[in-house]
């Protein structure tokens, strides 16, 4: 479609701004800059009336916005409704500090990384990945436990620690992402999709245990969660599943049979690629020690610095489904760097950064345009 015929969408214009980070001010400012000849500034005024529909962009207005926001102008003008945006409940693991204006950039964050993965997938036609993800709500009968371990049968998992908490859900239909989310007040987000490819974005922020973590929490929240609920039941509702997922009670209990030390904790932090503080939490919740050798255990750990920095690396977890989309495209169909590009509704310089250096581990900075 020629520039000429097109014309952006206002929903469009408020989330790409959301995801660099800018406000409509810093917006007019980029424009104003994108456009030395032009001695007329565009205005933050101007910005909030294109964002709420009330002028139409369009021509050289609208290259002008691309080229502050740093997206092709067609991205722009793609139809929210048309392309599912904002469709499916938002979950996330983070601290009740993330501010209003972070916690949208991660929205827009995960709309954006929907329509890309999206657009490079159709280009790529890979072999469709099995859908099974499947829902358990909650009741009296059914606990975060009772899911997790029913989780864990029904996708035929093998009893003890889970090797790859990443693979376990591309394996189920999910869409991993890891990246840098621009804050350390939030370690994952996800959302549900009727498709059966919930999409996850995790954290590059934190460290390989508290990813998995995170994902298992992720995890319990798509299965059980369908509707939104008050945070803090589902929050802790979503640690339970996370906890009996990467430490069933039936196979860690006998670990702790002997009694917990900060030696054994380290030890077994290999071994179950849990974080030694989720170790001991779990030791407490299923009764191995006494919540006076927990509260101990926390002040000793707290005392050497483990609550900042735990010892014992635990590699962070890679995604393969987007790297092996990357590659079908650029190397088994010899596409050119801008064609994918555009598939993603990327310039070809965020796509480089986004899915080719970072083969599906990347950064996405602030945009300053
Ligand atoms: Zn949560």
């Amino acid at each position: 479609m020629a520039i000429a015929e097109l014309q952006a969408q206002p929903g469009m214009l408020v989330l790409a701004r959301e995801s660099r980070g800018l406000t409509q001010a810093e917006v007019a400012t980029a424009m104003t800059k994108a456009s030395p000849g032009d001695t007329t500034p565009v205005s933050q005024g101007y910005v909030s009336r294109a964002e709420a529909g009330r002028l139409v962009v369009t021509d050289k207005r609208l290259e002008l916005y691309a080229a502050a926001l740093g997206y092709p102008p067609e991205f722009l003008c793609l139809d929210p409704q048309v392309n599912g945006i904002g469709v499916g409940l938002v979950h996330h693991r983070k601290k009740a500090s993330l501010s209003a204006s972070a916690l949208r950039r991660v929205h827009a964050h995960l709309a954006l990384a929907r329509l890309q993965l999206d657009g490079l997938a159709s280009a790529a036609a890979l072999p469709e990945v099995p859908r099974r993800f499947f829902r358990i709500p909650l009741d009296d009968l059914t606990t975060p436990k009772d899911a997790a371990r029913r989780v864990r049968r029904v996708w035929s998992m093998a009893p003890g620690p889970v090797p790859d908490m990443v693979a376990v859900l591309e394996n189920a239909g999910a869409l991993v992402i890891t990246m840098d989310l621009d804050s350390d007040l939030l370690d994952a987000v996800s959302q549900w999709d009727e498709d059966g490819q919930p999409l996850l974005l995790v954290n590059t922020r934190a460290p390989g245990d508290r990813r998995r973590f995170s994902i298992a929490h992720e995890l319990g929240h798509l299965v059980m969660h369908a509707e939104p609920g008050t945070g803090s039941t589902q929050e802790k509702q979503a640690d339970a599943f996370a906890a009996e997922f990467l430490m069933p009670a039936s196979d860690i209990r006998r670990a702790f049979s002997g009694g917990v030390d900060l030696a054994m904790l380290t030890q077994l932090k290999r071994v179950w690629g849990v974080s030694m503080s989720a170790l001991l939490r779990r030791a407490q919740t299923l009764n191995a020690i006494s919540e006076w050798q927990y509260r101990t255990l926390m002040i000793e750990m707290s005392t050497l610095g483990y609550r900042t920095a735990e010892p014992v690396e635990v590699l962070p977890e890679q995604p393969r489904r987007l790297p092996a989309l990357v590659h079908s495209l650029l190397t088994d169909r010899q596409l050119p760097l801008e064609d994918a590009a555009a598939c993603a509704h990327l310039l070809p310089e965020d796509f480089q950064r986004l899915y080719v250096e970072g083969a599906g581990s990347s950064s996405f900075p602030a945009f300053r345009g």
